[in-house]
């Protein structure tokens, strides 16, 4: 156990990325920006304890980002700038020599490597930056023209930056009594006169600043994948009940016998959502054992299965009736309406077809639906 410590700064609002709630707390992979840094800290033996910063009224959502997660002992209020909010953070934690990390709260992608380096760069020099060579020519504005600086002398700062834990706030100490203002914990140090050692960040160790940072992010936590469900479902054809698919009544004398309408092509459906977000199956969700479902139609069950893929977005459904009779193509854009209506955003396609007489299906004992959705997170 090396006992290095680690500060997440996650006091920052969205505004750049013009969200209503502060970027850490976005949903990404499934989970907040903030947790994905925590648990690699949490995952990482060299890190024993964890202050989370955060803005005043904001910790009790972030505990709840972090639930679970043993090493996130203190959660501390920032202060008006990044400088206040480091300095907070450092004196929470158990005064020691010791690494410690100071990480932006918005950069999720943190790799065990990159804490490994940073630990070990701060018991072997005193500090260790992750940072990166300058990949884009970078021009410097001076005066009335530019300049351009040689690129191989630059380097792009990123976090952890770690030091050891004492050193390192007494340099903020110093900052804040000689009223310096700081963009990063490297520079309390170097104004101090102090060596800072650089270690090799990660390109995929990015800020969420604006949105295309978070479309990135998206796309390497595999938001932007698509996932697909299948349904599969069947029903008796009986006399006395009206045949409905889709929300469409269908005219005729024969219907379909279940315990809600039966609409066997919604169910399908249903199940095709709750198997590509793995929420189970309708049977579970709405036992046929359950009085409240007598009588009811899908549709309504449908509305409800959608308000429970919050976080999802749904793409594209296919459903494929399986019926010899009665003859549905009259009824396929009234059907491909009615499931666009309930799936707004959604493209639906409904199509039928028989199985020349054969089976069940073919012998007019029960109509077949199946389906497929395809959802991504949202
Ligand atoms: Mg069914």
């Amino acid at each position: 156990m090396s006992g290095a410590f680690a500060v997440v700064v996650a006091a920052g609002r969205g505004e750049r990325l013009g969200a209503p709630v502060n970027k850490v707390l976005l949903p990404l992979g499934g989970k907040p920006v903030l947790r994905h840094s925590l648990e690699a800290f949490e995952e990482h033996p060299d890190v024993d304890l964890v202050a989370v910063v955060g803005a005043p009224g904001e910790l009790d959502a972030l505990r709840k980002a972090a639930r679970g997660l043993m090493k996130c002992a203190f959660f501390v209020e920032g202060g008006p700038s990044r400088q206040h909010s480091v300095m907070n953070g450092l004196r929470a934690l158990p005064l020691r020599h010791v690494p410690v990390l100071v990480h932006d709260g918005a950069r999720p992608f943190l790799s065990a490597r990159l804490i490994s380096d940073c630990v070990a760069s701060v018991w072997q020099y005193g500090s260790g930056v992750a940072s990166l060579p300058l990949t884009d020519t970078v021009k410097q504005l001076s005066g009335e023209g530019l300049t351009t600086p040689d690129r191989s002398r630059l380097r792009a700062v990123q976090t952890p930056q770690a030091f050891f834990l004492d050193e390192l706030l007494e340099a903020y100490e110093a900052a804040f009594a000689d009223g310096c203002s700081l963009t990063d914990d490297a520079g309390a140090m170097e104004r101090l006169g102090k060596e800072v050692r650089l270690v090799m960040g990660d390109r995929t160790n990015i800020k969420i600043t604006e949105g295309a940072d978070l479309l990135f992010a998206r796309a390497l936590s595999g938001d932007l994948c698509p996932v697909c469900g299948q349904g599969y479902d069947v029903h008796r054809l009986t006399t006395g009940r009206p045949l409905v698919l889709c929300g469409v009544t269908i005219p005729g004398d024969l219907g379909l016998l279940g315990h809600s309408d039966a609409d066997v092509a919604v169910h399908a459906l249903i199940d095709a959502l709750l198997g590509a977000a793995c929420l189970g199956d309708i049977g579970r969700l709405f036992p046929d054992s359950d009085p409240a479902y007598l009588g009811i139609s899908s549709m309504e069950l449908l509305r409800r299965v959608t308000e429970r893929l919050t976080g999802w977005r749904i793409l594209h459904a296919d459903v494929t009736i399986i019926a010899q009779r009665p003859k549905l193509a009259p009824f396929m854009d009234q059907m491909v309406k009615s499931l666009s209506a309930a799936l707004p955003g959604c493209a639906v396609s409904v199509k039928a077809t028989t199985t020349e007489g054969l089976g069940f299906a073919g012998r007019g004992e029960g109509i077949a639906a199946q389906a497929v959705a395809t959802l991504c997170r949202a």
